[in-house]
């Protein structure tokens, strides 16, 4: 039986519960490639899989995303909205509102967010190690268009070695939560923030995302594979979701494609795929 119970979830997600439909997997590739499958043939908005375990979990350009039944929350929501994919610009900073949202509103203090894709939690050394990361996977055609939405979220810090420092709910002070109280709590905050977006875009929640930005205000380098780093002040982000740096030669907007945020003076490079 997998570990997330439908039934009892949708009893956790009250008048929501009518807005999803979960599917509990022990086992797939990756919850966003099942759900993509299931998209191509006519799956609606709102169809959520989540699964134990992954073969393939993956992170931005064909990175791996870690997970282990035990310790982690990995699941997959499709959502459809109207109009091109062009103003989906901010939807992945977008879901990083609704997670932090929810994680604060089940009593998890030291969340933050980084661009594009990852929410942080603040670590006694003063620094921050990953808690989630998001993918957001794109498609349209004539209707509209389609998001994937990926979120691997670690409930007990992973015990595999990697690049960067990671987190588990357990170090923001939640470790008795229950899986399934935090499922739902990420789907109701996933609603309505989603409901926001496809109404006013980015720009409604773009105060809130930049209030919870780790490096808002402070040096930052901007690292792309095999280039030099672009140092200048992070400004927050656009009403596209682009990060806005204050460089020597003026003002930048980059966009998520193939960089990595890092605060100025660190020596963590880029992940290695
Ligand atoms: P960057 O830090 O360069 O912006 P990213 O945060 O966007 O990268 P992703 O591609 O979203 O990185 O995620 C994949 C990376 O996350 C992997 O390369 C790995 O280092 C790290 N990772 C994988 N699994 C986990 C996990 N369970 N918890 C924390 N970090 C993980």
């Amino acid at each position: 039986m997998p570990l997330i119970d439908p039934v009892l979830l949708k009893a956790r997600l009250g008048e929501l519960a009518g807005r999803f439909d979960v599917d509990a997997l022990e086992s797939c590739d990756s919850t966003s490639s099942e759900l993509m499958r299931r998209a191509d043939a006519g799956a609606p908005a709102g169809t959520v899989i989540v699964a134990d375990h992954q073969t393939a979990g993956r992170g931005r350009r064909g990175r791996h995303w870690l997970s282990s039944p035990k310790r982690s929350l990995t699941f997959s929501v499709l959502w459809r909205f109207a109009g091109s994919p062009a103003r989906l610009g901010g939807l992945s900073l977008a879901v990083g509102v609704a997670l932090a949202r929810a994680l604060e509103a089940l009593g998890a203090r030291g969340v933050g967010l980084k661009w594009p894709n990852d929410v942080l939690l603040a670590t006694a050394d003063g620094g921050y190690a990953k808690l989630a990361g998001v993918l957001v996977e794109l498609a349209s055609d004539r209707r509209g268009c389609q998001a994937v939405i990926g979120i691997g979220l670690n409930l007990g810090q992973p015990v595999e070695e990697l690049a960067l420092p990671a987190a588990g709910l357990d170090q923001a002070g939640l470790a008795a939560v229950e899986r399934h109280a935090v499922l739902a709590a990420i789907l109701r905050e996933l609603a309505a923030v989603l409901e926001c977006f496809a109404e006013a875009g980015f720009t409604a929640l773009r105060a809130d995302w930049q209030n919870r930005h780790v490096w808002q205000q402070r040096p930052v380098q901007v690292l792309g594979e095999g280039e030099v780093p672009l140092a200048g002040l992070c400004l927050g982000a656009d009403a596209d979701g682009a990060l806005l740096l204050q460089t020597a030669v003026g003002l930048q907007r980059i966009y998520s494609g193939d960089v990595s945020l890092r605060p100025a003076g660190s020596s963590l490079g880029v992940h290695p795929a």
